[in-house]
């Protein structure tokens, strides 16, 4: 049901905006809204509301042959920052580009069929963002772009910020009830790894739920 508030989950009953649904089992995926559903359990959970700054850029010019990452990202990601080697680069991109890691700044470039690109990113934790896509930022993701490619930047179409939950593991599957699961993609990668994600919690539900 879409335009509709779920208030809450009691199984059978989940208790909305339109009135009461009924369902043996329910899965609750509140995306970045900590406070509404079960905020207890979230409340310990070290989950924080995660502002991140895009744009959409004018066709360069030429074909991207994959997406772009630049090093900035491989201190950001838990898989290459946990690494030994990466401290080396941490303490060097730290001295060389301080302002950056400060503003959460990588480089993830990909090109749409119409040639544009799509780049991202920032990460600014705050429990409610402002709405403002900040100049300063943007030339910081600009530089990057300038810095992987040796291109100038082509001219921002479109700019944009979003929101998601982040947390220091990669998600998180909590039992609040025997037969309701909370499911949250806590690394900003929930668009990948969805499916998978979903298969996780549906089996950890239903194996806890399923007569024996
Ligand atoms: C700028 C940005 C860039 C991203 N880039 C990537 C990327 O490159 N790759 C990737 O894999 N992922 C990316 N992500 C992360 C990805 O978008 C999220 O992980 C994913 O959207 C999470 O999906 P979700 O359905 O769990 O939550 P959401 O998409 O946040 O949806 C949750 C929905 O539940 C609704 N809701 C919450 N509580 C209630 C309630 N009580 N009643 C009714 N409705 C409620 C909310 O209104 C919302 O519509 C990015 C996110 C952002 C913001």
């Amino acid at each position: 049901m879409r335009q509709t508030a779920v208030h809450a989950v009691e199984p059978p009953r989940i208790v909305t905006s339109r009135g009461v649904v009924e369902a043996e089992a329910v899965i609750v995926c509140p995306g970045d809204d900590l406070v509404s559903l079960y905020p207890e359990h979230l409340a310990d959970t070290g989950l924080v509301r995660c502002k991140l700054q895009m744009m959409r850029l004018a066709p360069p010019g030429f074909a991207l042959p994959a997406p772009v990452m630049s090093d900035l990202g491989l201190v950001r990601y838990g898989g290459y920052a946990d690494l030994p080697r990466a401290a080396a680069l941490r303490a060097r991109l730290e001295a060389e580009q301080g302002e950056a890691l400060a503003n959460g700044v990588h480089l993830i470039a990909v090109q749409d069929a119409d040639g544009a690109l799509v780049v991202g990113d920032s990460h600014h934790d705050a429990d409610t963002p402002d709405p403002f896509a900040s100049e300063a930022v943007e030339r910081l993701i600009l530089d990057e772009w300038r810095a992987a490619t040796g291109r100038a930047a082509p001219a921002v179409l479109d700019r944009w910020i979003g929101t998601y939950a982040r947390g220091a593991t990669g998600s998180l599957i909590a039992a609040p009830h025997p037969r309701v699961r909370l499911a949250v993609v806590t690394a900003g990668n929930g668009a990948s790894t969805a499916f998978a994600f979903a298969e996780e919690a549906v089996a950890d539900l239903f194996e806890e739920t399923s007569p024996s």
